[in-house]
């Protein structure tokens, strides 16, 4: 399918354990795609190395196994390529790529800040998607910090309004994964 996604990682492989932060019993709602028949959106937020682009992808996998149409991607890859339509005149075609799928997936939404087209580029999309089709999207960055990521605080408030509407927020507070082994042996402080 056009998943596009960027490793395989299941829900099974994720240990709960490492991160108890994380409510399991709402992952594993999430798992059900429930939300997804109901236009929901959810939104995980955190520090580098806490599971956010894993449990995106797991639930990902979830979808393509029932069968939805998922598509996953950063934003910054997203922005450039509607960014690169916009200037080749196709945006309206190029767009239904991003509004077509039941689930779509924005990945790294924090990481790049974004200019004045690329914040009207996103905010365009957000609103094509409201109420219609589910996002999941994850942040390194609090909602407040927002307005600063997309230049612009009335856009900014625009986007947050219509995707934390019907929204699951999953707010993961710990340590990286990444670095797990070298926490322990002590090495990082
Ligand atoms: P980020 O929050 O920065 O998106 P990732 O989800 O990509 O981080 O996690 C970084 C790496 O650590 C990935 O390989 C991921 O599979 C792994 N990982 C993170 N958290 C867990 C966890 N709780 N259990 C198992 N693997 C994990
Ligand atoms: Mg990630």
């Amino acid at each position: 399918k056009l998943a596009r996604l960027p490793y395989r990682k299941t829900l099974k492989e994720f240990d709960f354990t490492f991160q108890p932060s994380i409510d399991e019993k709402l992952i594993r709602e999430l798992a059900t795609m429930a939300f997804v028949y109901r236009a929901e959106n959810v939104i995980f937020l955190g520090p580098p190395g806490v599971g956010k682009t894993h449990l995106a992808v797991g639930l990902a996998i979830e979808a393509l196994s029932q069968g939805m149409s998922v598509y996953f991607t950063s934003l910054s890859r997203l922005i450039e390529d509607l960014k690169k339509a916009n200037k080749e005149n196709r945006l309206e075609k190029r767009m239904r790529i991003y509004t077509g799928p039941k689930l779509l997936i924005i990945d790294e939404v924090g990481y790049l800040p974004l200019d004045d087209l690329g914040a009207n580029l996103f905010f365009q999309l957000i609103s094509a998607r409201y109420e219609r089709g589910s996002i999941i999207l994850t942040s390194n960055k609090g909602f407040g910090e927002w307005g600063e990521l997309m230049g612009d605080t009335v856009l900014a408030t625009a986007v947050l309004d219509r995707l934390l509407h019907h929204a699951h927020i999953i707010n993961i507070r710990g340590n990286s994964y990444r670095l797990k082994d070298r926490l322990k042996t002590g090495l990082y402080g």
